[in-house]
């Protein structure tokens, strides 16, 4: 039993995995590698001059990994609701999690497969969104989606800033108060 299973290894999806992970929740990240960001050559995210999406993607994911976040090279096909918990159904098997982020980028195919609720998007070239409150929460319980499935700005700083907020939201949930991640910069004597 995970307590966070993710779809999605791009920005969105890797950023929540870090926070997941560092926050010592047991995290699997599903991903079938097809990510958008891998075509981006990318001079506009805040603090990295210049990076190619590969690098961005695989930077993210190794962030995560370091802190025990679990990847598995999959396709996730649906997620069904069980009293033991949300079963993510994949090609290469099932994974059973307490809360389950949807972070699928341009893909809806599992949104729709799940029965979320999509809306039209709302941002350049990005045809179907899902419905999402605030928080990054579905209409389901336990199900969250963050970044371009969610319907921000498909802008890798911002799509990995609303992975972060959401895996912060379900961090917070699972402890039972709001959640900080905060290290303190030691400079050397
Ligand atoms: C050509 C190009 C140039 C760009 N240039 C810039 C730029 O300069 N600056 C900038 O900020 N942004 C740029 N972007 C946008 C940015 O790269 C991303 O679009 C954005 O960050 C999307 O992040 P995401 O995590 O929401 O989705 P993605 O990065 O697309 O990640 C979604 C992941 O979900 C996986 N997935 C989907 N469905 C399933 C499933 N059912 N099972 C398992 N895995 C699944 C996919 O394989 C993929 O890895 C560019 C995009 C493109 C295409």
């Amino acid at each position: 039993m995970y307590d966070v299973a993710i779809i999605g290894a791009g920005p969105a999806g890797a950023s929540a995995a870090i926070f997941c992970a560092k926050a010592g929740k047991k995290t699997v990240v599903i991903d079938h590698d097809l990510s958008i960001t891998r075509r981006a050559w990318i001079e506009n995210h805040y603090g990295v001059p210049q990076i190619s999406g590969p690098d961005l993607v695989e930077t993210g994911k190794k962030q995560a990994e370091k802190f025990g976040a679990e990847f598995v090279k999959a396709q996730a096909n649906n997620v069904r609701q069980t009293p033991e918990g949300l079963v993510v159904e994949t090609d290469q098997g099932q994974y059973t999690a307490r809360h389950v982020i949807l972070a699928t980028g341009l893909y809806t195919d599992l949104a729709e497969a799940i029965g979320l609720r999509t809306k039209p998007g709302t941002e350049p070239r990005i045809k179907t969104i899902v419905e999402v409150d605030s928080q990054g929460k579905t209409h389901i319980p336990g199900i969250w989606v963050a970044g371009t499935l969610a319907g921000v700005s498909v802008h890798t700083i911002i799509t990995a800033g609303d992975g972060a907020k959401v895996a912060i939201n379900v961090i917070s949930e699972l402890n039972g108060e709001r959640y900080v991640d905060h290290d303190v910069y030691k400079p050397a004597p």
